[in-house]
């Protein structure tokens, strides 16, 4: 069982994952894993960036918020018994955390590796605070980093691989032998650490992973993800107001959504699962007893409906590689890829006009700098490349459903649904599983064309 961010945000919500955990927990064996506090990766990768430039007194500032976040919930939640202790191990992490903000600042510099013991706070800060709620609560607890329960992975810091079969081994040594003496384990999602004890992490959004990847290796019967919607529905419903609640989805389409709604789980998270058959439930914390989403290997018809859910990622770029060189010029694709690739650049989505004078590719915002530099040191002056181009504030719907496979004039009518409310398309590509259709519009008109696609599909109801 994996809590979100959302659902651990205050004493009341830790208290209530609790109560979760005891309660299944009387008749089933258990492992959780807890993110980070509400916002606090997003506050400690805030700060890492202030001290990175020096901004020492905001950096301090947004610091104190966090430590004093967790430093007051302590007394909330813990049964009289263990709040002393747990307040020092808070205490003591929030001064390890206050060194590592000061040591940024003096170096103004802020590696992939350092980043990552700084957004390991959050869960290394959160993690013991669940299992003392749960233990004030009569279970019996014992907290791990990602580490100690046995998930090591490469060194690819901000996006670490796990070395998978190590990984599987080392966890069932560790986690088992806690059940038969009726211990839960609570581990820190996202955090893990490279062989020779580096810290790295999963990915934002990699608690999901780390859940699933604790599924796998003990051979769980289903992973759940608490959060705080119902489940997967047919699209955010902070954007669209009638989304519902998808009952079955599978892994391929919730891989297809994952992706592209980026927040929604971690992309990767479902990879363990679907690859041993294991099913993923989507549950609201707040509302336990409704059955939530779940994600299995089943495609089950959809009630007819061809599209099932349209998704919106927010925050991305798109970098265009053009020249009337590239015509008929082979290798010019593979050097594109291979310099973002080297470069740490993420692709999102491609596309490539026929006539073959234009590359696009979609990469986070914060990433079309890097790219754009990248690609014109590899490919300017040698003939084939004569201009890179850069758009900023854009973003991606993501259109997913396994029924539009072969059902011609899909597109058409997303098409025409969204030119209807005026809005302009920059860029379109199609997945080759064809479970999903997905285009580039500005920011300012991301939410109208989901609004337009959920309509015109009827997916509210
Ligand atoms: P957690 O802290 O549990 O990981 P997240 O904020 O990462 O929670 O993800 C849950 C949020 O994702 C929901 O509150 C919802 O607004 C948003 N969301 C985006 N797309 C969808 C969707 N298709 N179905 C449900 N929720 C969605
Ligand atoms: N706390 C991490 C994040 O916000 C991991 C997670 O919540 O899944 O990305
Ligand atoms: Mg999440």
């Amino acid at each position: 069982m994996k809590f979100g961010g959302t659902s651990l945000s205050q004493a009341s919500k830790m208290k209530n994952a609790a109560k979760i955990l005891q309660k299944f927990s009387a008749s089933n064996k258990i492992v959780a894993v807890a993110s980070a506090i509400g916002e606090t990766t997003d506050q400690l990768a805030a700060i890492g960036e202030l001290a990175k430039k020096g901004d020492l007194k905001r950096a301090r500032k947004l610091l104190s918020k966090v430590q004093a976040s967790h430093r007051k919930i302590v007394p909330l939640i813990a049964g009289k018994a263990g709040t002393r202790e747990l307040l020092e191990r808070i205490e003591q992490l929030n001064s390890e955390l206050e060194r590592t903000v000061e040591g940024i600042a003096h170096l103004r510099e802020l590696t992939p590796r350092s980043r990552d013991y700084l957004l390991s706070f959050g869960e290394r800060l959160s993690t013991p605070i669940l299992a003392e709620t749960a233990t004030a609560t009569g279970l019996r607890t014992r907290p791990f980093t990602g580490a100690e329960a046995g998930i090591t992975t490469d060194d690819n810091f901000g996006e670490a691989k796990p070395l998978v079969e190590i990984s599987y081994h080392q966890i069932r040594q560790r986690l088992e032998p806690l059940w038969n003496r009726k211990v839960v384990p609570i581990v820190t999602g996202f955090v893990a650490s490279t062989v020779d004890g580096s810290i790295t992490t999963l990915g934002r959004g990699g608690s999901d992973y780390t859940a699933a990847l604790l599924g796998a290796a003990l051979a769980a019967e289903e992973i759940w993800i608490w959060t705080d919607v119902d489940g997967l529905m047919t699209a955010d419903p902070r954007i669209v107001k009638d989304a519902v609640l998808l009952p079955n989805v599978s892994f391929g389409e919730a891989l297809e959504l994952s992706f592209f709604g980026a927040k929604m789980m971690h992309p990767r998270a479902l990879q363990p699962a679907a690859q041993k058959k294991i099913p993923v439930r989507i549950k609201n914390s707040s509302h336990p007893s409704v059955n939530g989403t779940l994600v299995s290997a089943s495609e089950l018809p959809n009630g007819g409906k061809v599209v099932k859910a349209v998704s919106l990622i927010r925050d991305v770029g798109i970098v265009t590689v053009s020249g009337t060189g590239m015509m008929g010029s082979p290798g010019v694709a593979a050097k594109v890829f291979q310099t973002l690739g080297s470069n740490n650049v993420n692709v999102m989505m491609i596309s490539q006009g026929s006539s073959e004078a234009t590359i696009s590719c979609v990469v986070a915002n914060k990433e079309v700098d890097r790219a754009v530099r990248a690609l014109q040191l590899a490919l300017m002056g040698q003939g084939f490349v004569d201009k890179i181009a850069e758009e900023k504030d854009a973003c991606v719907i993501a259109v997913v459903g396994s029924g539009m496979k072969g059902t011609p004039g899909v597109a058409a009518r997303i098409f025409t649904a969204v030119a209807r409310r005026k809005v302009n398309v920059r860029m379109v590509a199609q997945g080759s599983s064809e479970y999903n259709v997905s285009f580039v519009v500005s920011h300012t008109d991301g939410a109208e064309a989901v609004r337009a696609i959920h309509e015109e599909f009827n997916l509210g109801h």
